[in-house]
Formats: C-alpha cells, sequence, structure tokens
C-alpha cells in the first residue's frame, strides 16, 4: 500500500517523530500552522474516521490521551486543539486517519 505515513510509521522515509507507543506514532507536521503541530496517528491504517469502529476505537482514544501528554510536555499549559479532517469536504488530504495536536498560540475559531 502506497501511504506516506505507514512508511513513516515503519520508517521507510524520515520524519521528526516525537512520540511512539505500540498504538501510535506521533511527529511534526511538516507544513506547521502553529507554533507546535503535531501529526498523532495510529500505526494501523485506519482511512479515515469513518472507519473508527468497535475494533479500533481504544487506538482513537490513546490519541487523545497522547495528545494530553505531549500537550503537558511543550507547555501548552494555555490549551491547544486536537483535529481531525475527514474525507474531501472535511479537509483530509492524508489518507490515514491522523489528529492534528495544534498549539502555542491562540487558535481561530471558527476554522474556515
Ligand atoms: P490533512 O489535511 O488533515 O489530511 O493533513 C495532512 C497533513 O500532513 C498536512 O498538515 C501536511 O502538512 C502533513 N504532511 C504531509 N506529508 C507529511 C510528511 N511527510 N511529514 C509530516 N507531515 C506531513
Ligand atoms: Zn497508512
Amino acid at each position: 500500500m502506497d501511504c506516506i505515513f505507514c512508511k513513516i510509521i515503519n520508517k521507510e522515509i524520515p520524519s521528526e517523530i516525537v512520540y511512539e507507543d505500540e498504538r501510535v506514532v506521533a511527529f511534526k507536521d511538516t507544513s506547521p500552522q502553529a507554533p507546535i503541530h503535531f501529526l498523532i496517528v495510529p500505526r494501523e491504517h485506519i482511512e479515515s474516521n469513518d472507519e473508527v469502529d468497535e475494533n479500533n476505537y481504544e487506538t482513537i482514544g490513546q490519541v487523545f490521551l497522547v495528545g494530553k501528554k505531549l500537550a503537558k510536555e511543550y507547555g501548552l499549559s494555555k490549551g491547544y486543539r486536537i483535529v481531525n479532517n475527514c474525507k474531501a469536504d472535511g479537509g483530509q488530504t492524508v489518507n490515514h486517519i491522523h489528529f492534528h495536536l495544534m498549539g502555542g498560540r491562540n487558535m481561530l475559531w471558527p476554522p474556515g
């Protein structure tokens, strides 16, 4: 399967990994939209939020625990955003589910 995030997870292409465990990997977004901008990604190739089900939802829960841990580690005590873009209208450009952890500035809402 030709998936850029699977290749990052398998260390076939380089990235700046900031966290990894048996379920998820987090790495720096190459086009950061905030002073802190990481992508938290399940190791399992789940295409989008539409493929989250009773077999993998605990991994998605782990994403949020890791988001909290990284936010603390990187000093985002004033707050942060975790966001998932689902499919074309949601703005998803990489079809391996991922969660943006963004912070270090006042995030705007609505994002547009
Ligand atoms: P989305 O639009 O939600 O699918 O987000 C995809 C994100 O992946 C974008 O913010 C890109 O900047 C980021 N991205 C694409 N390729 C890479 C890569 N090789 N390493 C790190 N981030 C990437
Ligand atoms: Zn993948």
